[in-house]
């Protein structure tokens, strides 16, 4: 294990720094917590930076600079989330903006980190995720598998609809503390991994890992706001269905947040359809339970977004 910087002093800087920062998700002080103890080899953690947080970045880069930790930032992105549902438009708004930042544990690891860039710039995705697996610390066993299941002509040979859903979010809930797929629940690198990780975790920062293990519950309404699939051309590669993964929009919000989150079911609801039900939220994911259909579907339910691709930042789920 790769012990880290001059002093604990300044390690303890930047976790208090991680503990208190208002731009960095739960997810993303984790990361940020276990790369400083060197339990985690390199990382790349998100810092969004509103009107309420504006010197974050500043104070974070000055951190690392005085750690001596080798850091690249990117260019500012924008970041939207949910405004408000009015009739059948979900409405966005550009709340901020974004940055990336590569954290690397040597100057080694940062050629390594250049060197797998350049492999998904020249195409070469499957060599590239390789090295960025090895780069980050995920088991070979599940970069292979995470390679293999990249192709949708394996994903409809080896599994069904809901198998493939249902596995999904098994291992989401079995592994709660890794940052990468594990490549099945028996994965004894993944089970040794997650432990590991809660275990410096806890011991380095209660404050987070408590954080990240309470509970909350939100009971309401909930929107059917898209249903997840996997097409070849256009096509989905299982037409027959024994069930659905949901995309559910809270109706209401709640810690002054939309949230959007995954729900799977044997039941067939429509797009748009209001049920009624509670939402469980724990770790990174949620645990739904409907209590009932609502008469009313929204027809013609649609996102009204300015920035189309920036998903992945905009989804609020687990604890804030
Ligand atoms: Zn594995």
């Amino acid at each position: 294990m790769k012990k880290r910087g001059r002093g604990k002093e300044k390690v303890t800087k930047l976790i208090k720094f991680a503990e208190r920062a208002k731009g960095l998700e739960i997810g993303d002080k984790i990361k940020l917590i276990l790369f400083l103890t060197g339990v985690k080899p390199n990382g790349e953690i998100i810092l969004k930076v509103d009107s309420k947080n504006l010197g974050e970045k500043f104070d974070f880069e000055k951190k690392l600079k005085e750690e001596q930790i080798i850091f690249s930032a990117s260019k500012a992105r924008s970041y939207e989330e949910i405004k408000k549902i009015k009739g059948n438009q979900v409405i966005w708004e550009i709340k901020g903006t974004y940055f990336i930042y590569d954290l690397f544990g040597s100057k080694k690891d940062k050629e390594v980190f250049n060197k797998y860039l350049s492999l998904l710039n020249k195409g070469k995705y499957n060599q590239g995720d390789l090295v960025g697996g090895k780069h980050y610390g995920y088991p070979l066993s599940c970069v292979k598998k995470f390679i293999k299941e990249k192709d949708e002509n394996f994903l409809k040979k080896k599994y069904t609809y809901w198998n493939y859903y249902k596995k999904q979010q098994d291992l989401d809930r079995k592994f709660p503390f890794i940052f990468h797929r594990a490549c099945s629940l028996k994965c004894k690198d993944s089970i040794r991994m997650n432990q590991k990780y809660s275990e410096a975790l806890k011991k380095v920062s209660k404050k987070v890992y408590k954080e990240y293990l309470s509970r909350s519950k939100f009971k309401g309404g909930l929107i059917v706001g898209g249903i997840s699939d996997v097409e070849i051309k256009g096509k989905s590669i299982w037409p027959k269905k024994e069930g659905y993964e949901y995309e559910l929009i809270f109706k209401k919000p709640f810690r002054k947040h939309y949230f959007l989150v995954s729900f799977l079911s044997r039941k067939k609801y429509e797009l748009g359809q209001v049920l009624k039900g509670e939402v469980a939220l724990r770790y990174d994911y949620a645990k739904v339970r409907i209590s009932r259909k609502k008469r009313k579907v929204i027809k013609e339910l649609y996102h009204k977004r300015k920035l189309p691709l920036l998903g992945e930042v905009t989804v609020q789920t687990g604890t804030l």
